[in-house]
């Protein structure tokens, strides 16, 4: 399921539409200090799903639309695109290229699209969970994340070895189906109450 190609069109330092091919082996980005590197993994954790804005140096998510510069205006909209080679079928969505966009407008309104047809967040993160590629995954290591883990509680260091070992996906399917049972076990009470009344 190789990356091949991200796509950037307003986030952040990204004022001017700019893909970056990747192509087979190492692909290295450099440069000076605050020309964007960094720009470039949060967009790719973005476009994933990220939802804490904190992890994405903002305080609001609006901060993620280029803001403007000396020479440019601000922009509206920040979009950003991953494509995949996915004729190994890694992903468990069923085309040889998958393609998923994540777009938001400074009025707020945003949206995810896979292969341009518009779907849920929930879509995209289930998309990527057990890929090794979710946003928490240990694919993408930002600056300051190797000594997070090393300090963090042991509980919380299990997670990455659930993401690595598949089970989150079914961890979350568990909670959910839990919820719901919890919920029909509230409303069985409830009838009951009502029929004994009725009795
Ligand atoms: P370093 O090597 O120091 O870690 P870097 O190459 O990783 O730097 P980034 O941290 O990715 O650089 O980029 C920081 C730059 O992005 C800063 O110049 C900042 O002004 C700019 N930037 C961040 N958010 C926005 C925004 N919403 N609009 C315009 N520019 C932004």
């Amino acid at each position: 399921m190789p990356l091949t190609e991200l796509i950037i069109d307003g986030f952040k330092s990204f004022a001017d539409k700019t893909t970056i091919h990747f192509n087979q082996g190492i692909t290295g980005i450099v440069g000076p200090n605050g020309s964007g590197k960094s720009n470039i993994t949060e967009a790719l954790r973005w476009v994933m799903g990220e939802s804490r804005i904190k992890s994405l140096r903002g305080d609001n998510m609006k901060d993620v639309i280029f803001a403007g510069s000396q020479f440019r205006k601000p922009m509206n909209r920040a979009e950003v695109t991953l494509i995949f080679d996915n004729r190994d079928r890694q992903l468990k969505f069923d085309s040889d290229q998958v393609a998923v966009t994540r777009r938001l407008l400074r009025s707020g309104d945003s949206e995810y699209l896979i292969n341009k047809q518009q779907v849920r967040q929930k879509d995209v993160r289930e998309l990527f969970l057990d890929s090794g590629l979710s946003q928490n995954s240990l694919a993408i290591i930002s600056q300051g994340r190797v000594d997070q883990i090393l300090n963090s509680k042991p509980e919380d260091r299990r997670f990455i070895f659930e993401e690595a070992a598949g089970v989150l996906h079914f961890k979350n399917q568990k909670e959910s189906a839990a919820n719901q049972l919890a919920k029909t076990s509230d409303n069985l009470i409830r009838i009951n109450d009502i029929v004994k009344e009725l009795e």
